[in-house]
């Protein structure tokens, strides 16, 4: 079998066996993959502290063809995010961003896009923090990325545009209601967190950190990006979760 060499994203990687890890990744030309680190868990393992979350990393691995697994090689760190854990808000940002990443991405589904938010995102926490507003940019655009973003403009029934009006959101329905289309039980969303979320799809995750939006308006449109994120993937997120409890418990 060839050795294939890739730049790529650790997305998670769990202890394998003895010594070894099992290493979920996106590779940028090849997708999201599977492989098997042998000895990384041993001293002086040769993978040193490649296969942490996030790590972005130059990788060269055997694929073959029988099996769901690659052998991973070797790995060199191009770029580490592993100083980040210890915020505690943005080491769940970090696991949330990969987890969401891991769910939408099909094996082998070429992913380029999403490899360059994943790591445009983790960056931007590095340098501005865990901010709110990188989440939403993050969780809006991978909403995008799928194809189940609606307008955030106007009314997908009747197509009305919201002004300066609330939208309404339905789970299941890939755009929002106006207040006449919408069903009785739905989730408002602020005008506020629209304008947010037009800011963070019309231009860069930069241009909307220097716009300093609205914190309550970037977690809302946040939430209803990860809303049907959730809805997609038939579950819930884990790392989502541990974000709800770390701000109440503050
Ligand atoms: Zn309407």
């Amino acid at each position: 079998m060839p050795l294939k060499e890739s730049e790529a994203i650790v997305l998670r990687s769990f202890p394998l066996g003895e010594g070894d890890r099992l290493v979920s990744f996106l590779d940028r030309q090849s997708g999201r993959l599977r492989g098997v680190a042998r000895g990384a868990r041993m001293p002086k393992s040769r993978f040193g502290s490649t296969l942490e979350l996030l790590s972005y990393i130059r990788i060269w691995y055997f694929e073959r063809e029988s099996r769901d697994l690659v052998r991973i090689n070797q790995c060199e760190l191009i770029e580490s995010f592993l100083d980040l854990q210890s915020d505690y808000q943005a080491g769940i940002y970090l696991a949330l961003m990969s987890e969401i990443t891991e769910a939408v991405l099909g094996e082998r589904e070429v992913a380029d896009p999403q490899f360059r938010l994943l790591l445009l995102a983790a960056r931007a926490i590095r340098t501005s923090g865990p901010s709110p507003a990188i989440l939403a940019y993050f969780s809006l655009w991978t909403v995008r990325l799928g194809g189940w973003l609606g307008s955030l403009d106007r009314c997908a029934q009747c197509g009305k545009a919201f002004g300066e009006e609330a939208g309404y959101a339905s789970p299941g329905s890939s755009g929002l209601a106006c207040t006449e289309c919408r069903e009785k039980w739905v989730k408002p969303i602020s005008k506020v967190a629209l304008s947010v979320g037009r800011v963070a799809l019309s231009g860069t995750l930069e241009r909307l950190l220097k716009a300093n939006p609205s914190l309550s308006g970037s977690e809302e449109i946040s939430s209803y990006a990860l809303d049907i994120l959730e809805h997609h993937m038939e579950r819930k997120l884990i790392a989502r979760q541990l974000l709800v409890t770390g701000k109440s418990g503050r």
